[in-house]
């Protein structure tokens, strides 16, 4: 059943469990959205399922299966030296470092460019899908993946309808998508009966002044562990394990560096058409220093970051879940 934001006056309708809210928009103290003209949005959040969504709500997808610009350029330079970085974030680790395995195949839908599919090569026979063409390409010849595909899951499902996984992963995606309710009857139509699904998304109720929450048009959903289980357990599936990730103090290195300028340096030496000896070495030695602030500060600051990891919310959830054998039959 497809769910539609039904405006009123005085209400509007959540689009994960249905119920009608109040139309009071979401304000906290202090908090900002980053990237959000909020004169286009209004941010609300659910009294009933806890869910955080954004009116209108639009599907963020095409915004990122039409970017083909930082990521692939970068990777496109990895490609030319030969390089295969190793890019997993928590949601990735987490699944991984579990030491459980959950089948024998695995369906990452959101793949970008394929590093986590890379090492989940280790254990599962891995498929992946996204809607960026580019990224897939990158995939293909970075991380010598094969079963990548350029498709949505509804996409795959129609394509390759026969085809059933043991566990089906989308990190960090949920947030971009404006009918999470749909999105999850597709996830269960690739599962087998039984099976897993391994998430992440970022936490809405992090602490605020790490990095400020991400709203519309980029995130157009937010989630707490409550609105994520509710969501879960609504659509069939038990939850086996949800981590907060612990408020990243050991990243201060990351949170310094993201306010340098080297980022936009590095585009600008990789927006050129031809890359000198000099601007490849200018890339190597900015990669080096950021290495050294990732490793050096949280060593410098170690107390900050024992005290800060304990006390205050993380800005990542992850969750495995379970399908219950009573929810197969919903297809
Ligand atoms: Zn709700």
């Amino acid at each position: 059943m497809p769910f539609s934001i039904v405006n009123s006056e005085r209400t509007i309708q959540c689009p994960i469990c249905g119920k009608y809210i109040s139309r009071q928009p979401y304000q906290k103290k202090g908090l900002v959205w980053e990237g959000t003209d909020l004169s286009k949005y209004t941010i609300y959040r659910c009294s009933y399922c806890d869910v955080v969504f954004s009116d209108p709500i639009e599907n963020a997808i095409k915004t990122y299966s039409e970017d083909t610009g930082g990521a692939g350029k970068r990777f496109d330079f990895y490609l030319q030296q030969g390089m295969r970085p190793k890019y997993l974030h928590f949601g990735h680790k987490q699944f991984l470092r579990r030491g459980k395995v959950y089948g024998k195949t695995l369906l990452d839908v959101g793949c970008g460019l394929g590093s986590f599919l890379y090492a989940a090569k280790e254990r599962y026979t891995v498929t992946g899908i996204d809607c960026n063409k580019r990224q897939i390409e990158i995939s293909r010849k970075c991380y010598n993946l094969t079963d990548v595909h350029p498709l949505t899951i509804e996409q795959f499902i129609q394509d390759y309808h026969q085809r059933r996984f043991d566990v089906v992963t989308f990190f960090e995606t949920l947030e971009h998508i404006s009918n999470p309710n749909e999105f999850i009857i597709s996830v269960k139509k690739a599962l087998n009966p039984k099976g897993y699904i391994g998430i992440s998304v970022p936490n809405v109720d992090q602490a605020d002044f790490y990095f400020p929450p991400m709203g519309p048009p980029g995130h157009v959903t937010g989630w707490s562990v409550r609105s994520l289980r509710n969501f879960l357990e609504l659509n069939g599936f038990q939850i086996k394990k949800i981590v907060v990730k612990k408020y990243p103090t050991h990243e201060l290195g990351e949170w310094f560096i993201w306010r340098l300028p080297i980022e936009n340096i590095k585009q600008q030496i990789l927006s050129e058409e031809r890359l000198s000896l000099f601007d490849k070495l200018k890339i190597l030695l900015m990669e080096v220093f950021e290495k050294i602030l990732r490793v050096g500060l949280p060593i410098l600051l170690w107390p900050l970051v024992i005290i800060g990891g304990s006390f205050l919310k993380g800005p990542q959830i992850f969750c495995i879940a379970q399908l219950k054998s009573s929810a197969d039959t919903h297809i």
